[in-house]
C-alpha cells in the first residue's frame, strides 16, 4: 500500500523532510527557533548570538528596510520613519486607536478611518501585515544564513485572544514573508509546550499561563487532557505591559525633575533611560543615570509604587479567567510566567502570593513561547510520530454518497487521533469501480464543502447493486495527517489515500465555513431530503422492475399492470422532482408489493434451496469430466 502526502492547499506533493521552525512574533522582541538534535532552541544568528531581535522596523528614506537591532537605533535618529508595536495594529481599524494614537511616534493614514489602519512611513504607506513580513523575513533570513538551509515552513504564536481577522493577518503575513505557515498557535499553548507540559498522555492538568510581555498582558487557563490542549479560558489587556512601566517611569521622572524633552530624539532617550532602569530593577535595589545633564534616579520602592496598579490589573484579569474556567486557584497544578516582564521581582513575588505555591520560571520567559512554537511545528512537520496529539479536527469530515451528499465520518470537534469507519455499498448491479471522495465542510451538499482527495476503489466483484460491503476507515493520527482507506470486505480489495496538512485550514476559514453551513441550513435540508427522497425512488423503481420480471409467471395479470402503472407513477413523480410527489409514490408502490414481495420471497427461498442442490450435481459432473 503506497502512501502520498498531499498539501491540500496547494494541490502539491509534499516532501516532509526539511527545517520547521517555531516564530514568536512578539509586540516588542520576535524570536525563531527549532529543534536540534531532539530540543527545542532558539536559533542562533551567524555571529552565534540568539535570533531575539527587536520588533522594531525603520524605512529608510532611500526605501531601505532595516530591522531589528539596527532599527532600533532609528528610534532615535529617525523615529518618524521607525516603527514598533506592530503587533498591537494587526487586523484593527484606525477607530480602534482614535483615543491612543498619541503614543505611536509615526503617522497613520488617516484617509482610512473606516478600513484597516496604515501607515505612513516618508511618502508611502504600509499595512501592519506588510510590517510585521519583514520582521519575519528578517529572522528567517538570519537563521537561514546561520544554517546553510532553506526555511519554508513555519509555525506563528497569537495570544489566544487574537480573533481571526488578527490570525488572519498574521498568516498573511507569513505568506507575504514567504512562508508556508503550518499553523497559527496560541501562545500559552506554546508555552505550555516548551515547558514539557501534556507530553504524559495520561495526565490531567490544569495550567494558568500569565503572559506579561512589552505591549500586552494576558492570563489563559488550558486544560490539558489525553494530550489535547484546550483554552478554557483567556483574559487580559492589549494595552498593558512593559511599555506601561516604561511610560510611568518617564511620567515619574517627568514630574519630580521637571523634564521638558524637546523634540523626539531627546524623548527616545528618555525612554531608553527609562527602560534601563526597569530592567535593573530586576535585579538591584536603585538605579541612576543622566540625562541633558540631570541626574535621574529611581528606587526599588518607588518603582513599585509606579508599577503596582498594572500588577494589580493582571491579577483582577487571573481572578475573572478562572471563574470564567470554572477552576479555583488550588486546581491549578502549574502556573507558568512568560514575557520579559515576569522578570520582575514585584510580579513574581505578587503571584507566589495569589498562587500560595512557586510559579514556574524556569526557562527564558522571553524564550518559552518561541521553543513551544518549534516543538508544534516538529509535531506538524511529522518528526514526532509517538508525540502527543493537539487538537481537534476543526471541521467535520467525509464523502460524497448518492446524490451528491456529504456523508460525514468525523464530525468536527472530534478530538484527535481518532479512527472512524462506516459501510457503503453499490447503486448499480455488477458496480465493478466506486468512487471515494473526500470532503470537509459542514454543509449537505458536498458542493459546498471543500474537497480534499478523491480515489477510485476498483475491482469490487460483480454483485447485484446493494449486495458488496464496503467499509471506508477514516483516521487522523496525531500529527492531524489524515488517511482513508477503503476495503471491500469480500475479497478485501483495498485502496487508501493520506492527505497531509489537513489542519492547515485558519481560523477564518473555518469560521466562514460554519457561519455558511448556519445560514444555508434550512435550504440545504430541503435539497438534501429531495436527494434522499429521490435515491430512495431510484432504488425501489429498479427493485421493482427487477422484480416484476423475475416473477413474471408468479403475478397475476391483474397484479402485473398495478404494479407497472406504479412504476410509471413513480418514474414520473421522480421526473417532476417534487419531493411530495416522490414520497406519495413510493409509499403507494410500497404498500401494494410489500405483501407480493412477501410471498414471492418464500417461494425464491425454495427455489434457491432446489438450486443448490442442482448445481452440487453440475459440480460433480464436472469433475468427472475432468
Ligand atoms: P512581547 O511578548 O511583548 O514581544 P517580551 O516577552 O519579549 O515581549 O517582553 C518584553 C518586555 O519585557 C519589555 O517591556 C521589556 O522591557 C521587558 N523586560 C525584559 N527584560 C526585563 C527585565 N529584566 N526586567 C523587567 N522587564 C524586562
Ligand atoms: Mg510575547
Amino acid at each position: 500500500m503506497s502512501k502520498i502526502a498531499i498539501d491540500f492547499k496547494t494541490g502539491q506533493i509534499k516532501n516532509t523532510a526539511q527545517l520547521v521552525v517555531g516564530i514568536d512574533l512578539g509586540t516588542t522582541n520576535s524570536l525563531i527557533a527549532r529543534i536540534n538534535d531532539g530540543r527545542a532552541e532558539i536559533i542562533k544568528d551567524f555571529q552565534n548570538k540568539p535570533l531575539f531581535i527587536p520588533s522594531v522596523i525603520n524605512v529608510g528614506h532611500d526605501g531601505v528596510i532595516t530591522v531589528g537591532h539596527e532599527a532600533i537605533q532609528k528610534l532615535i535618529t529617525d523615529p518618524e520613519s521607525t516603527v514598533y508595536s506592530i503587533k498591537r495594529l494587526m487586523g484593527k481599524s484606525l477607530q480602534d486607536f482614535s483615543d491612543r494614537k498619541e503614543f505611536f511616534g509615526y503617522h497613520f493614514d488617516e484617509s482610512a478611518s473606516e478600513g484597516l489602519i496604515r501607515i505612513r512611513l516618508n511618502d508611502r504607506y504600509y499595512t501592519p501585515v506588510e510590517l510585521s513580513s519583514y520582521i519575519l523575513r528578517h529572522l528567517v533570513q538570519e537563521a537561514e544564513k546561520a544554517l546553510g538551509v532553506k526555511i519554508e515552513d513555519a509555525v506563528i504564536t497569537v495570544p489566544a485572544y487574537f480573533n481571526d481577522e488578527q490570525r488572519q493577518a498574521t498568516r498573511d503575513a507569513g505568506k507575504i514573508a514567504g512562508l508556508n505557515v503550518l499553523r497559527i498557535v496560541n501562545e500559552p499553548t506554546a508555552a505550555s509546550l516548551a515547558y514539557g507540559l501534556g507530553q504524559n498522555k495520561t495526565e490531567a492538568l490544569n495550567i494558568a499561563v500569565y503572559d506579561l510581555g512589552g505591549g500586552t498582558f494576558d492570563v489563559s487557563i488550558l486544560r490539558i487532557e489525553d494530550g489535547v490542549f484546550d483554552v478554557l479560558a483567556t483574559r487580559g489587556d492589549t494595552n498593558l505591559g512593559g511599555d506601561d512601566f516604561d511610560r510611568e517611569i518617564i511620567k515619574f521622572w517627568k514630574e519630580k525633575y521637571q523634564l521638558y524633552p524637546e523634540n523626539p530624539i531627546e524623548q527616545s532617550e528618555l525612554f531608553f533611560k527609562a527602560r534601563a532602569a526597569k530592567h535593573e530593577l530586576s535585579d538591584s535595589n536603585n538605579f541612576s543615570t543622566t540625562w541633558n545633564h540631570h541626574i535621574l534616579s529611581l528606587s526599588n520602592e518607588e518603582y513599585k509604587t509606579l508599577s503596582q496598579p498594572y500588577i494589580d490589573r493582571t491579577l483582577d484579569c487571573f481572578r475573572l479567567a478562572l471563574s470564567d474556567s470554572g477552576l479555583h486557584i488550588h486546581d491549578i497544578d502549574e502556573l507558568l510566567l512568560v514575557g520579559g516582564s515576569t522578570r520582575m521581582p514585584i510580579v513574581f513575588d505578587a503571584l507566589q502570593s495569589f498562587y500560595g505555591k512557586t510559579p514556574n520560571r524556569s526557562l527564558h520567559p522571553d524564550e518559552a513561547v518561541a521553543l513551544g512554537a518549534a516543538i508544534q511545528a516538529d509535531i506538524l512537520a511529522g518528526n514526532r510520530k509517538d508525540f502527543l496529539l493537539l487538537d481537534v479536527n476543526p471541521l467535520s469530515l467525509g464523502i460524497e454518497t448518492l446524490g451528491g451528499i456529504m456523508d460525514v465520518i468525523i464530525p468536527r470537534n472530534s478530538k484527535i487521533p481518532i479512527q472512524q469507519a462506516r459501510e457503503y455499498t453499490t447503486s448499480r448491479d455488477g458496480q465493478k469501480n466506486l468512487k471515494i471522495a473526500i470532503y470537509q465542510g459542514e454543509r449537505d451538499l458536498v458542493e459546498n464543502n471543500k474537497l480534499l482527495a478523491e480515489f477510485i476503489l476498483e475491482d469490487i466483484p460483480p454483485m447485484p447493486a446493494g449486495i458488496p460491503k464496503i467499509q471506508v476507515r477514516f483516521m487522523i493520527d496525531a500529527d492531524g495527517i489524515l488517511t482513508v482507506k477503503a476495503i471491500e470486505q469480500r475479497t478485501q480489495t483495498e485502496q487508501s489515500i493520506t492527505i497531509k496538512s489537513q489542519f492547515n485550514i485558519s481560523a477564518a476559514e473555518v469560521a466562514s465555513m460554519l457561519q455558511e453551513s448556519i445560514r444555508f441550513a434550512k435550504s440545504d435540508q430541503e435539497k438534501k431530503a429531495l436527494i434522499d427522497s429521490i435515491n430512495e425512488g431510484k432504488y425501489l423503481q429498479l427493485a421493482s422492475e427487477k422484480f416484476l420480471k423475475n416473477n413474471h409467471q408468479y403475478l397475476t395479470s391483474l397484479q402485473r399492470s398495478e404494479i407497472s402503472n406504479l412504476i410509471t407513477y413513480l418514474k414520473d413523480a421522480l421526473d417532476s422532482k417534487i419531493r411530495d410527489h416522490i414520497e406519495l409514490a413510493i409509499e403507494a408502490l410500497n404498500k401494494y408489493t410489500a405483501p407480493i414481495a412477501h410471498k414471492a420471497l418464500d417461494r425464491n427461498i425454495a427455489d434457491a434451496l432446489r438450486n443448490k442442490n442442482i448445481s452440487e450435481a453440475i459440480n460433480n459432473e464436472t469433475k468427472k469430466d475432468g
